[in-house]
């Protein structure tokens, strides 16, 4: 199995498995912001930045509504934390998103020096932390940033599922 190869190979870096019970309860809200991206017909996709323990940025996914194609879930969570901090700078905070990050995100998480990434569902053909690519990983980055992925996996992909299927038998 690749995966062990990979494993192995990342064994150093600070990723942690399954989330705890505050991650559960913080990817709740993430999850809430993906359900008002559904109700907008938006691909379900939400996000929450986290720091010193409050909520301090929350996002949905709003890329048609907005004629933004940056406005994805967690770039609108970081603008909204940074927002609150007064800092376009977030270090140490968590981003729970309640899909794997796009290349465009992760790239976002670096440049706001967030300290831990949580998502919930894999995202096989564009996520850029695990699944397609693992940018955040990259040798040349002089910030690390901490991944936990699986994190409400269930309802995370339910959620995307159920929205894909819907879309599809609306003939659209
Ligand atoms: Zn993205």
């Amino acid at each position: 199995m690749g995966e062990s190869v990979d494993a192995a190979k990342h064994a150093a870096e600070p990723v942690t498995g399954a989330g705890t019970a505050a991650d559960e309860r913080l990817m709740r809200e993430a999850v809430v912001e993906a359900q008002r991206a559904q109700r907008r017909g938006e691909v379900p996709v939400g996000a929450v930045v986290v720091l010193d323990g409050a909520v301090v940025g929350r996002g949905s996914n709003q890329p048609i509504r907005g004629m933004d194609p940056t406005a994805h879930a967690e770039i609108v969570a970081l603008r909204d934390a940074a927002r609150t901090a007064g800092n376009y700078r977030l270090t140490g905070a968590v981003l729970y998103a309640t899909v794997e990050p796009c290349l465009m995100c992760a790239g976002a998480l670096v440049h706001a020096r967030i300290g831990r990434l949580v998502f919930g569902a894999a995202e096989p053909k564009a996520g850029a932390v695990r699944s397609v690519m693992r940018v955040l990983d990259h040798p040349a980055l002089n910030h690390r940033v901490e991944v936990a992925g699986g994190v409400l996996e269930p309802e995370c992909t339910a959620l995307m599922r159920t929205f894909f299927a819907e879309r599809r038998a609306g003939g659209n």
